[in-house]
């Protein structure tokens, strides 16, 4: 989507990647909250959870072998997110340590940028958990 930051990250467009594949890209947060802070997009715009389509348009979920990225399912996508996200820790060596993982969704979660994301942290103990 033109004018979406996050998009013109996950397309190469501009910055630098730390994992990429088909679907989905990783990248260090400008404004790092803890030693590892990475967040993990969607190749594809959807905006936040809520934006994600669940009703499968026929075909989308096995689209076959020349499938291109954009004939899948949302679903597809997510999946690849959370493999992404074991890529991510794996990469940066918390795996075992722990890493937790926050997607703030609309206003009063005060999501800033509206491109869906997942924020990986890690790489000290974390301190007091929200829940
Ligand atoms: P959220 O508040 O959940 O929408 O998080 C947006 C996150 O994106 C914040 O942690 C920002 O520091 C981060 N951010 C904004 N612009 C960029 C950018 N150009 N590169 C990397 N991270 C960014
Ligand atoms: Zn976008």
């Amino acid at each position: 989507m033109e004018d979406c930051i996050f998009c013109k990250i996950a397309n190469g467009e501009i910055g630098s990647l730390i994992y990429e594949n088909d679907f989905v890209a990783a990248f260090d947060d400008l404004n790092p909250q803890a030693p590892v802070h990475t967040l993990i997009v969607p190749k594809r715009h959807i905006q936040n959870i809520e934006d994600l389509n669940f009703e499968h348009p026929e075909g989308s979920c096995h689209p076959g072998e020349d499938a291109k990225p954009e004939d899948y399912c949302d679903g597809k996508y997510l999946k690849e997110i959370f493999k992404a996200i074991k890529e991510v820790a794996k990469i940066k060596g918390v795996s075992e340590s722990g890493y937790r993982i926050i997607s703030n969704c609309g206003k009063d979660a005060g999501q800033t940028v509206m491109h869906l994301h997942f924020h990986l942290i890690a790489g000290k103990p974390l301190g007091d958990k929200i829940v």
